[in-house]
């Protein structure tokens, strides 16, 4: 008996010892693994372009799921595409952290189903409270956590926007020292909800400010342009949407069906949002935005991002995010287009956040102006984030 004892206890100890050595190794395994940046810092651009970049006193990003990767943030880490060190030395003001809660398996651009989460392992594999093992909803809280103690423990220099006036001293802190950033927490898909209207409450008092209904696959709210029905918002959906915005939570339709486009843009109080897109008239696919629905965000005066990745673009280069920009100025108007990377959204980035001069350059030789540039580049974000944040 005591041998067994004694055997038992000698797996046990193999075992959490194997699991400390996962935990600890797994992380920037797949980090490296699913975000890699084609072109390496450093960027060398226009000596006009890099002036007008470092002078810029807004540059926003509206879309990157770096709080996925349990990296240290407030490292200047040499993999990934965006911290909070490569955001201020770059000058880039305010980045949008999107929570991603689950993720299909052999995830792909045409149909997923809800059936299946390649995130459950990974979380287990890397140590994550258990909590959020299993439970959507405490997933996105852990990252929500996460966001909220990497600006407790940077000195300073990296603050979570929650509201105009944290926006509005930010902004203020910035005047007199520009090596601060922000950030501000959004989500990926509103099965995050576990299907609760009640816990829009509760993500909202974490933090989160901004919420997409669906990502790749059809949840509750509705239908996802990767999904199976390509639907419209469910009855749960418009209650959503309506709580949602009676708190001044942004509506992102990043992912959202066709169907489910018309229908927000039917009931939409307040102006919405596309974080993260390509245009379908300049690269026609599933995800991308149709001339219509462009209109129909910029008429709620909306913003969209324009995304990095080469399935949003045609090809992941400066060039093709300037050529999209140009494309839905063309339609839209300057004052509704932002950036939207995806950084760190499993995609292969042109670039890592400190190339962002490199879309300057790139649309200085299509001959946009710099006030045009200036609104693009973030302008335009933080113009939306004082007239829609709480
Ligand atoms: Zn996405």
């Amino acid at each position: 008996m005591k041998k067994i004892k004694k055997i038992a206890l000698r797996l046990t100890l193999v075992f959490f010892v194997l699991y400390a050595l996962i935990t600890h190794f797994l992380p920037s395994i797949l980090d490296k693994k699913f975000n890699p940046v084609i072109q390496k810092p450093p960027y060398i651009v226009s000596q006009e372009a890099q002036q007008l970049t470092d002078t810029l006193d807004f540059i926003a990003d509206l879309h990157c799921d770096a709080l996925l990767w349990k990296r240290d943030l407030l490292k200047n880490n040499k993999f990934g595409e965006v911290d909070i060190p490569r955001m201020i030395q770059s000058n880039v003001t305010l980045q949008a952290f999107t929570i991603v809660s689950k993720v299909p398996k052999n995830i792909n651009f045409d149909k997923n189903t809800a059936d299946t989460d390649a995130l459950t392992l990974p979380f287990i594999l890397e140590g994550r409270p258990i909590k959020s093992w299993f439970n959507l909803t405490q997933r996105a809280l852990v990252q929500c956590k996460a966001l909220k103690e990497f600006s407790e423990k940077s000195d300073g220099s990296f603050y979570v926007i929650t509201s105009k006036s944290d926006l509005q001293n930010f902004i203020n802190k910035r005047k007199t020292n520009k090596y601060i950033a922000a950030g501000y927490l959004g989500i990926e898909g509103m099965h995050a909800l576990s299907g609760d209207l009640r816990n829009v409450d509760v993500l909202y008092d974490a933090g989160v400010r901004m919420m997409a209904p669906v990502h790749f696959f059809d949840n509750k709210l509705g239908g996802s342009a990767h999904g199976v029905s390509h639907g419209g918002l469910t009855d749960f959906g418009k209650q959503i949407i309506k709580k949602m915005q009676s708190k001044n939570m942004i509506v992102d339709v990043a992912h959202s069906s066709e169907k489910m486009l018309d229908d927000i843009l039917a009931i939409t109080t307040k102006p919405i949002l596309s974080s993260h897109t390509g245009v379908k008239g300049m690269y026609n696919n599933v995800r991308n935005l149709s001339d219509k629905h462009l209109i129909g965000i910029a008429n709620t005066g909306g913003i969209v991002g324009i995304a990095f990745f080469d399935k949003a673009i045609g090809k992941a280069d400066a060039q093709h995010i300037a050529q999209a920009i140009q494309y839905t100025v063309n339609l839209i108007g300057a004052e509704h287009v932002a950036l939207g990377s995806d950084f760190d959204g499993s995609i292969t980035a042109p670039f890592d956040v400190t190339g962002m001069s490199l879309i300057v350059d790139e649309l200085l030789k299509l001959n946009f102006t710099p006030a045009q540039i200036s609104l693009v580049m973030g302008g335009n974000v933080k113009r939306f984030l004082f007239e829609n944040l709480p």
